[in-house]
């Protein structure tokens, strides 16, 4: 590895020492230390973000999407780097950040093509009618603008897609809003070598350098100075529901209320329905152990829970889903802290005497190993707690007797990133009677798949409603996740001498 990471904060263009710092704990290697963001540094940050707005938002579509290729470029220029510090720091195999790594190129790219073609803009124009009685209409024209400063919150479990240049930064951009990103303490240098891509395509493009910082630190105060901070327009944030919701009230608390775009946890539902099940039984319970426990099971599309039908069809489900678990070997976390907490949701579940343990694992340190349980429906449904996201490699079995308590307990669910229906073509009429019950409970439905890998493209809808997000009708992945640092304007009447912008 030929990067040595500085520790610095980038503020502006400046890269920034702390006086007070923080170690980092990577999976393998020694930890380093990073500087710790202040709330000096987030009013530094903020200011010129705010400065920059005034340039950067308003620049030519070509320009700004010349921006995102350069910063992919630069991404691309420094792979071999930020794999070799990402694995180290997270614990997730090269190819796992190689991959993610193409994500978020491939995402910068993609924006920079629909900017270009001015699809963010939404554009409408209602003609001037001067004849029209009793009253003429005036020329009304709308398009869509950018905010202002965005801050952004990264999750540990995408170093790069969800992160420093990940998504929320990149629609951000896109949409012609300054950045300024909080880094995540479980991977500050992946952070730092991502925000050196960004100042080099910022130096190359020759753009206002307020237009992305990174503040790194691990302590509440300056991200909450951040969120509160009166020149940001907007958060976007990755993670769990517990610091999302604290954040979130806070920016519903600011004398200025600003909109908090919030991608929270799930526990991604699937519904096996019965003629799948009798078709499927091992294929279904096969292919849920391995989505169940990809990434150490880390992801927010995690398959935390499958619906499946009493009898012997969906017990064989259950037996192909457990042979399949208990041959996994251990997987590194990425954090102590999350493996910790994977193990104290474990106990949780120990402790309740309505759940039958069908697979029970016990791991050490930073490892995880796969767990599944079994309920029925009305120990589920009397039980809130049972649909709490277990983030890791930790399954729940819930048995229905039957299409109606299918129906009953999908409509028991909280709000969901997914939701899977497993139907052959004789589960048409009861799939039929699911899907208006899924459609209000999840941002995505899928048919025989499973939830995690989430595809970068136009019609993705990565969201859902509380508590999977704490928005409505916004997406964090796909190019539909611009509008969310986009505002609506309608120009009355504007002469020709005073175009509009965008
Ligand atoms: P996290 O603990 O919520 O941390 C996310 C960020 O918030 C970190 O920078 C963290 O910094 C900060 N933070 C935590 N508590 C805070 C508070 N009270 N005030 C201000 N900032 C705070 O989440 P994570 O462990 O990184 O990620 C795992 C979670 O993310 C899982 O629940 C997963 O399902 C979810 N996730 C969701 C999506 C999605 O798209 N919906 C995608 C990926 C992951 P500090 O650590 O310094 O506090």
């Amino acid at each position: 590895m030929t990067f040595t990471p500085q520790g610095k904060h980038l503020i502006a263009g400046h890269w920034v020492s702390g006086t007070d710092t923080f170690r980092s704990s990577p999976a393998t290697g020694s930890g380093a230390d990073y500087a710790r963001g202040t709330e000096a540094d987030v009013d530094r940050a903020v200011t010129a973000a705010e400065d920059a707005f005034w340039s950067y938002g308003y620049l030519s579509r070509d320009t700004r999407a010349a921006f995102l290729d350069a910063i992919a470029d630069e991404i691309e220029a420094r792979g071999a780097d930020i794999t070799a510090i990402g694995t180290a720091e997270t614990g997730l195999p090269a190819a796992r950040l190689e991959g993610e790594r193409g994500r978020t190129t491939g995402q910068l790219r993609l924006f920079a093509t629909h900017i270009r073609l001015g699809a963010h803009l939404d554009a409408r124009h209602d003609p001037a009618l001067p004849d029209r009685s009793p009253l003429p209409r005036p020329d009304l024209r709308m398009i869509q603008r950018p905010i202002g400063p965005v801050a952004v919150f990264g999750a540990s479990n995408f170093p790069l897609a969800f992160s420093t240049a990940g998504g929320d930064t990149a629609a951000a951009l896109a949409a012609g809003c300054p950045v300024v990103v909080k880094g995540h303490p479980a991977h500050p240098g992946t952070g730092e070598i991502v925000a050196q891509a960004i100042h080099a395509a910022i130096t190359r493009c020759d753009m206002h350098p307020g237009v992305f910082s990174l503040i790194q630190g691990d302590q509440v105060g300056f991200a909450q100075a951040l969120v509160q901070h009166p020149l940001i327009s907007a958060v976007g944030f990755t993670g769990s529901l517990k610091a999302g919701r604290a954040l979130f009230d806070l920016c519903a608390q600011r004398p200025e209320p600003i909109p908090f775009f919030g991608e929270l946890g799930s526990v991604n539902p699937m519904f096996i329905l019965p003629a799948a099940a009798r078709a499927r039984a091992d294929d279904i319970g096969t292919g849920w152990a391995g989505s169940l426990t990809m990434g150490a099971g880390q992801f927010c599309t995690n398959p935390g829970i499958a619906v499946i039908p009493t009898g012997a069809d969906g017990d064989r489900i259950v037996a192909a889903a457990a042979r399949a678990l208990a041959d996994a070997a251990p997987q590194t976390m990425l954090t102590d802290g999350i493996a910790a907490a994977y193990r104290e949701g474990q106990e949780r579940f120990a402790a309740r005497n309505v759940v039958r343990p069908v697979v029970t694992t016990r791991s050490d340190g930073r490892s995880a190993t796969p767990n599944l349980y079994e309920t029925d429906a009305d120990s589920y449904l009397a039980d809130h707690g049972l649909g709490e996201e277990i983030f890791g490699p930790s399954g729940l079995v819930v048995r229905v007797a039957d299409a109606a308590q299918m129906a009953q307990l999908a409509r028991g669910f909280d709000g969901q990133l997914t939701a899977t229906i497993h139907m052959d073509a004789e589960d048409a009429e009861q799939a039929r009677d699911l899907l208006p019950i899924l459609e209000r409970k999840a941002g995505r439905i899928l048919v025989n798949g499973f939830p995690t890998g989430v595809e970068v493209a136009d019609s993705m809808v990565h969201g859902g409603p509380y508590p999977a997000s704490t928005n409505f009708g916004a997406t964090s992945v796909g190019t539909l996740s611009i509008r969310r640092f986009l505002r609506p304007v309608c120009y009355q009447n504007l002469p020709e001498d005073l175009p509009i912008p965008g």
